[in-house]
């Protein structure tokens, strides 16, 4: 079984990389681990952040006026998904065309000195970060600039820390059809740098929209882009009339963000997402964020289930500067918390690079 993922793996990297160029930094990579699911507003930490903010004398600071009273924002326990995903909204705001530049360049410096990574893929829904003064089109022809600004900032910093660096688009949950359309064909515009689509946002509102959102992953998977979504990461996810919708999205994608409820809730659906080769994001921290989870111990199932179908993990942050968790110590609390044996935790370090949608040969030795 894992042969035969891991060749469908390759075919479709394959399909993808005949026309691209060398991805960024290839070949002098000194990094051990493959970060999958990692956000632009949450990769920032609170110290960059906040010296972001005094540096152009931002009005923010009247409500954050030190480091610590930001810090404590982010540390904030949220009850639900949708309160966590509005602290996002706070990030979001400072994040523009101007200042994306300041924000991924510090990101790939922390990636390689700290993070110890030899790829990262990072996320974003690039409408998001458009200026909300103007109008409809203006704003979706200012998402290509987002993503080259994005492009050029990595391509610059990786320069100095090597790295392979890719982006993935976000559709989100919140957006109108017509912003979704266009964020899959610009990321099939920019295919190469972009290697994937995603769907983000509160999942209580993927019932209205779900019947949209298929064909888009159809459209993306045409011309050549992979796919992944958050998908079954809470337990309201995995229940409720659109269920049926969601189970449907299921199959249209390479990996799946989160998808912790699968093996939890419905593991009868694990042998098939094993012979498609699908992989999980899995990104502990934030379970215990949301109020998901209540303990790091809580995810040995997820595990044990997911390796007993055949089915690959990757383990990943999501936000690692809003969580202050870097992904080493990832992996290291589940070991530490006997979630993994060191042997399953070498397994999933090889499994992020074998589903990694930029990276090419093999992962490198723990
Ligand atoms: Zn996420």
């Amino acid at each position: 079984m894992l042969r035969a993922m891991s060749r469908a793996s390759v075919r479709a990297k394959a399909k993808v990389g005949r026309s691209e160029a060398k991805p960024v930094g290839e070949g002098v990579t000194r990094g051990r681990f493959a970060e999958l699911h990692l956000h632009l507003g949450g990769a920032v930490l609170p110290n960059i952040l906040h010296a972001y903010l005094r540096r152009v004398k931002h009005p923010l600071l009247k409500r954050y006026p030190t480091v610590e009273r930001l810090e404590r924002f982010f540390a904030k326990p949220r009850r639900t998904l949708d309160e966590y995903v509005r602290m996002h909204k706070l990030v979001e705001h400072v994040q523009r065309l101007d200042s994306i530049p300041y924000f991924v360049q510090r990101l790939v410096r922390g990636a390689v000195l700290f993070d110890n990574l030899a790829y990262m893929e990072l996320r974003h829904t690039p409408w998001f970060r458009t200026d909300s003064g103007l109008d409809e089109r203006a704003r979706l022809a200012q998402m290509e600039e987002v993503v080259e600004a994005v492009s050029m900032a990595a391509m610059a910093a990786t320069k100095t820390y090597p790295l392979i660096f890719k982006q993935v688009l976000c559709m989100h949950s919140t957006l109108s059809p017509a912003v979704n359309r266009r964020i899959v064909e610009l990321a099939a515009d920019r295919r190469g740098e972009v290697v994937a689509v995603d769907l983000a946002g509160p999942d209580r509102l993927y019932d209205g929209m779900l019947r949209e959102v298929g064909p888009l992953f159809k459209l993306a998977k045409n011309r050549g882009l992979h796919t992944t979504a958050h998908l079954f990461e809470t337990a309201t996810g995995i229940s409720g009339v659109g269920l049926r919708r969601r189970e449907k999205v299921l199959p249209m994608l390479d990996r799946v963000g989160h998808g912790i409820q699968i093996p939890l809730q419905r593991p009868g659906l694990l042998k098939a997402m094993a012979k498609r080769g699908q992989c999980l994001e899995v990104c502990p921290t934030s379970y215990l964020k949301t109020g998901t989870l209540k303990r790091t111990e809580e995810l040995r199932e997820v595990f044990s289930r997911c390796f007993d179908a055949g089915v690959d993990i990757a383990i990943c942050t999501d936000n690692s500067g809003m969580h202050g968790v870097r992904l080493p110590h990832e992996y290291e609390s589940l070991l530490v918390n006997e979630v993994l044996s060191f042997a399953e935790m070498a397994r999933c370090q090889k499994a992020a690079f074998t589903h990694a949608f930029g990276w090419t040969g093999e992962a490198p030795k723990l």
